[in-house]
């Protein structure tokens, strides 16, 4: 794989995607983003294409908002299985699929693109894969937790919302810092779900009332991912009963997980939902068990 350069264009997609298959393998699936070169999913799938011996490999993509749409419609023509989704595209790309799953629906955007019979089908690996990092972080699955959501109407925030909704949660309290776009998700998950959950203010007080009814804190704000960012939490409010899991991975340990560290609560950062998104969209495009240790190890050697 060593002839496939950093960052593809959008634009070799076009015709029959020929840079690609030139590609010794070729390269048949990809993940689009913009901006993608800091992409830790191309090694991570490429260590389980190679420990499956699939002759393909998997390749960056910049693609940027304009671009999405003929990018998704030429991934048929170039010949590619499927393709990852990451910011600024998981929403956007949602009505230019053929078929979507219906947790995909729910969730309002799609982090996978499965090709099928020259038709895109998209689908949301975001909810479970938080959900299988949260049970082998913490040995309690999801549906057991009393959950408070950080950025819960955000794009990642939505989708573990929703997650907790459809493994049936006790409760779920989601904060935003744009408090009416949490009230809205509140009640078109109360009106289609039919399941209780509860949209509070980003506030010291608010947070502080809820802190003593939950037991998992999630974070799914992007606060962490750049060196110095503060906590979403104010400090103070965490015990060592709460459990803290921070969706972010890019950084070092973040504000967040260094306050659940001092107040002595367990906690865990964001590469096992990575992992575990990642391995099942694995299994999306091929249709068997993604080989996870192999993908887990490649994500541990980078955080080195
Ligand atoms: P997004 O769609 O832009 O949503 C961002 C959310 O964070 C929104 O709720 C936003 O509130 C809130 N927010 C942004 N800046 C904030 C601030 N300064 N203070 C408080 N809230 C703030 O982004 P996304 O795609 O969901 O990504 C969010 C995080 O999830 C990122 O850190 C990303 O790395 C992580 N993630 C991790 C994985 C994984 O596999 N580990 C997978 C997906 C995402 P408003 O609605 O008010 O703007």
């Amino acid at each position: 794989m060593s002839n496939a350069p950093e960052v593809f264009a959008s634009q070799d997609l076009t015709g029959v995607g020929e840079i690609f298959r030139k590609l010794n393998p070729p390269a048949r699936l990809a993940v689009f983003g913009d901006p993608i070169a800091h992409s830790a999913s191309p090694p991570m799938h490429n260590a389980a294409l190679r420990e499956r011996n699939h002759q393909l490999q998997y390749v960056r993509i910049r693609v940027t908002p304009e671009e999405l749409p003929q990018a998704l419609r030429n991934l048929t023509s170039a010949g590619f299985l499927g393709a990852s989704l990451t910011i600024p595209h998981k929403q956007a790309a949602l009505s230019f699929m053929d078929q979507l799953s219906r947790e995909a629906q729910l969730m309002g955007a799609i982090n996978t693109v499965a090709v099928r019979d020259g038709k895109l089908f998209g689908f949301n690996t975001d909810g479970p894969g938080l959900s299988a990092a949260i049970h082998e972080s913490f040995g309690i699955p999801l549906k057991k937790h009393r959950v408070l959501i950080l950025g819960g109407a955000g794009g990642a925030g939505r989708a573990i919302t929703v997650q907790c909704a459809l493994e049936g949660s006790p409760s779920v309290i989601i904060t935003n810092r744009n408090k009416e776009k949490g009230d809205l998700l509140s009640q078109e998950i109360q009106e289609y779900l039919d399941f209780p959950i509860s949209s509070i203010p980003m506030t010291t007080e608010s947070l502080g009332l809820a802190m003593k009814s939950v037991d998992l804190i999630i974070n799914a704000t992007p606060l962490g991912m750049k060196a110095g960012d503060p906590s979403p939490l104010p400090e103070g409010l965490l015990t060592r009963d709460h459990l803290v899991y921070d969706t972010v991975y890019s950084g070092g340990e973040t504000a967040l997980l260094k306050q659940a560290r001092s107040a002595g609560a367990r906690c865990a950062g964001g590469f096992s939902m990575l992992l575990h998104q990642g391995a099942l969209q694995n299994a999306l495009w091929f249709g068997e068990t993604a080989p996870l240790e192999t993908m887990r190890k490649v994500l541990n050697d980078l955080r080195r």
